[in-house]
């Protein structure tokens, strides 16, 4: 693979785009929680492979599932037509979510899940002749890379080239930092013309693992329903048990109107997105004219091997032995948790379900932003361990068949880099 990967053709892989020195790691096979290299080597892929592979690497369920589907009917035109794994998974998958929930719409990653669920909400006033124009958004967000999701996330070095192409957005702190009177108070002033609030519930991946709780995002969603300004959960990093429930929804106590999914929904095999929304968003596009309807269409919307892979990760995710692991790798979690507190190098400890995560401090650091983000890299690498620190936070995201005894190595090695 070497002389390949010396043509640097594919070129996505560079850690950090500056690195230009850094050589990928060529990987061969996975199995579990593992991944092989091609130099011998075996990784404990403590990121789920970005947050996808939730069940771990080449499930035999999951691939037994794909394979049946490719020699049966492996795509089809889902513009007058339909088929049997697209009405399952969405019929499985509204089961599942918060009641309101009714319609399904397909396309093929999490950034287009994000593009549908604002075109939704702005498309929604314009159909019944009140258009709002704004939408709030939460600072320290992440919801893609396209346009429109690229709008509603944090603004920085990475959305900066295309900063007069991005569309105005109002920030909010995110519940945790938020003062709710005055946040009142500001959307108070614009709520005529918000069309929707979106926001990660619960978790701000990409942000920092940020965490809030689940109260204080409620009591913000109940607010914006009593202005009627429409809720958008992206559910694309937390959603298919991350936090500790099937949905972050489980725990808040308003059910948003619509829902964002990818990532673990096909249990990391295929590129699947899904909208979901409530019967009365959808009626407002259910029209005889035209032009009412939602026009956005990718070539491989609810391709039905993804729907099929879906379908096989949504049973296993439901399965009594997942379910419990989700439990005890929380509990490992939270005993790790207490020896962290006491570290000196450990600021900001937290864990919601799955997620563990901390800001990683010495004082010799101050002044050199994210200085140690490459050198955490690498530690862990040398010892067999994937983990990609966000700046300084150091974080995991384990596939949940991770074994007791990998989980307990992961911890010592945390440990043993702390003290380098
Ligand atoms: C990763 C992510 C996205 C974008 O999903 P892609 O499939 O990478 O386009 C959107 N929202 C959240 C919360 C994410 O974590």
């Amino acid at each position: 693979m070497r002389q390949l990967i010396e043509r640097d053709l594919a070129v996505n892989w560079h850690p950090y785009s500056q690195m230009k020195l850094s050589q990928p790691i060529p990987i061969i096979k996975g199995e579990g929680a593992y991944l092989f290299a091609e130099d011998g080597k075996k990784y404990l892929d403590m990121v789920s492979s970005w947050w996808v592979s939730i069940h771990g690497h080449a499930n035999p369920t999951i691939a037994r599932a794909v394979f049946n589907q490719l020699n049966t009917l492996e795509q089809v035109i889902f513009a007058g037509f339909t088929h049997q794994p697209a009405i399952l998974l969405s019929e499985r998958l509204l089961d599942l979510l918060p009641a309101n929930q009714q319609k399904v719409f397909y396309s093929d990653n999490g950034s287009t899940a994000v593009e549908v669920a604002l075109k939704m909400c702005l498309q929604l006033g314009h159909n019944q002749g009140r258009a709002k124009h704004k939408i709030l958004a939460f600072k320290e967000g992440y919801h893609g890379d396209t346009f429109g999701a690229m709008s509603v996330s944090e603004r920085g070095q990475w959305t900066s080239p295309f900063s007069d192409k991005l569309f105005d957005v109002i920030f909010i702190d995110p519940p945790s930092t938020l003062n709710l009177e005055q946040t009142k108070a500001l959307i108070r002033e614009h709520a005529e013309d918000i069309a929707c609030l979106i926001y990660e519930p619960l978790i701000q991946g990409a942000g920092g693992m940020l965490m809030h709780s689940a109260e204080d995002l409620s009591d913000l969603m109940a607010f914006c329903r009593s202005k009627v300004i429409l809720l958008v959960q992206d559910e694309v990093f937390v959603g298919f048990g991350r936090t500790g429930t099937l949905f972050a929804a489980d725990q808040l106590s308003i059910a948003p109107d619509v829902m964002c999914f990818s990532k673990g929904l096909t249990g990391g095999t295929m590129a699947m997105g899904i909208t979901t929304c409530t019967n009365e968003i959808y009626q407002a596009f259910y029209s005889d004219e035209k032009q009412k309807a939602l026009f956005h269409g990718h070539s491989f919307t609810a391709s039905p091997i993804g729907c099929a892979a879906a379908l096989a990760s949504l049973e296993i995710l439901l399965s009594a032995d997942c379910q419990q692991q989700l439990d005890s790798i929380h509990k490992k979690h939270l005993a790790f948790l207490d020896k962290l507190m006491l570290h000196p190098k450990v600021q900001q400890p937290r864990l919601i379900g799955t997620v563990l995560a901390f800001e990683y401090h010495t004082a010799e650091q101050d002044g050199y932003f994210h200085s140690r983000q490459e050198f955490l890299y690498q530690e862990f690498l040398k010892r067999n361990i994937i983990m990609r620190p966000l700046g300084n936070t150091i974080y995991l995201v384990p596939p949940y068949c991770i074994k007791e005894e990998d989980l307990e190595y992961v911890y010592d090695m945390i440990l043993e880099v702390l003290d380098r």
